[in-house]
């Protein structure tokens, strides 16, 4: 029998920290003081699945420069890294040192039953709905292989989130649910479908897609970081609006808002925190079909379609040829997998 939820123990409060703009370093603490592992700050030696090389050791704030790129995101857990991490130059493969260290196997509250394995999202097409947050996402995940559903599929943040946590939005700490009975998450007002943390006695729900959302993030619109805001909102306007989508912002929902510049932004609407926000653009799918390789982009241009089943790609998560103009969404690919009817190898690299 799978439990509702479970009783905080001691030993597990006021792990874990919320919201924080390095999950990493929590996901450290849990590893350490939770599943008593030992994590070394710089490990000595360093092999992942993808390949047979040896990684290196790298300060990725010159490699961010020396590329210019935004930010490189750990393709274990597909949070962005910010100092030290190991690096693949053949694969130009990245993992947080924590990441790098995860268990192969992990017992989960939520399904007692079997241990969950450390697995990479391995479907051609590329993709995982995490049964915890609903959030898409292809970095490595905790699953179970003996009941081959897709129901207990973790990315790894959320397999590894506590039985109890702290959150600043509210006074007491949450205690972790594997359902909502109906409750709306305070923060998006979404009926929450998954997991969630709770305080019952205030009727305080959190679903983990808003648990995880950052302390702050910087936003090329406004020159400062742009903070977390949440009830009891202080001197604020009646009414205000996104930034991003022009729409009006409902007086009790979580939102990301700059002061200085009095700009309020929908958590969903910024780049990088929507729902493909724990994805990783750029694979390279092998697709038997077309003979280049072809890379999963965020959003198909403006007009694209996909060149199997039409579908319009605007917006959509898409695997695009960047020799021929072709496109081909995510939702052929699965299909055309799980038929099991592939002309030729399909394969997607880490
Ligand atoms: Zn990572
Ligand atoms: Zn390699
Ligand atoms: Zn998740
Ligand atoms: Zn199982
Ligand atoms: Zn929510
Ligand atoms: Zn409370
Ligand atoms: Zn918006
Ligand atoms: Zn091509």
């Amino acid at each position: 029998m799978t439990r509702d939820r479970i009783l905080p123990q001691e030993d597990e409060e006021d792990l874990v920290q919320l919201p924080t703009n390095n999950f990493v370093q929590e996901m450290r603490h849990i590893l350490e003081k939770k599943q008593g592992l030992e994590i070394m700050r710089v490990p000595k030696k360093v092999q992942v699945s993808c390949c047979q090389h040896t990684l290196a050791i790298v300060d990725i704030q010159k490699l961010i420069k020396s590329r210019n790129v935004e930010r490189i995101t750990c393709n274990r857990c597909i949070e962005p890294v910010v100092s030290l991490c190991c690096h693949c130059t053949q694969c130009n493969y990245f993992v947080h040192l924590t990441c790098a260290q995860l268990p192969e196997e992990l017992q989960h509250p939520s399904h007692e039953k079997h241990k969950l394995k450390l697995a990479f999202v391995s479907y051609v097409w590329g993709m995982i709905k995490c049964s915890a947050c609903n959030l898409d996402y292809n970095g490595y995940l905790f699953k179970c292989d003996t009941c081959r559903l897709y129901t207990f599929d973790h990315d790894v943040k959320c397999a590894l989130l506590p039985s109890t946590i702290d959150h600043k939005a509210h006074e007491h700490s949450l205690v972790q649910m594997y359902r909502g009975n109906g409750n709306r998450c305070n923060s998006c007002g979404n009926v929450v479908r998954s997991f969630l943390y709770a305080c019952e006695p205030c009727g305080f729900y959190l679903d983990y897609e808003c648990a995880l959302l950052p302390e702050s993030v910087n936003h090329r619109w406004d020159k400062y970081a742009l903070p977390l805001s949440f009830p009891p909102f202080s001197d604020r306007p009646d009414e205000f609006y996104c930034e991003i989508c022009k729409e009006e912002i409902h007086p009790r929902r979580w939102h990301y808002h700059c002061r200085e510049c009095d700009q309020s932004f929908h958590p969903r609407c910024i780049p990088g925190l929507g729902v493909t926000r724990n994805c990783n653009f750029g694979r390279i799918l092998e697709f038997g079909r077309h003979p280049h390789p072809l890379k999963l982009v965020c959003d198909g241009e403006y007009r694209s379609t996909c060149d199997s089943c039409h579908e319009r790609m605007y917006g959509n998560r898409v695997f695009k040829c960047e020799t021929c103009q072709f496109y081909i969404c995510i939702k052929y690919v699965a299909r055309v997998a799980n038929s099991g009817k592939i002309a030729g190898p399909a394969k997607i690299s880490e």
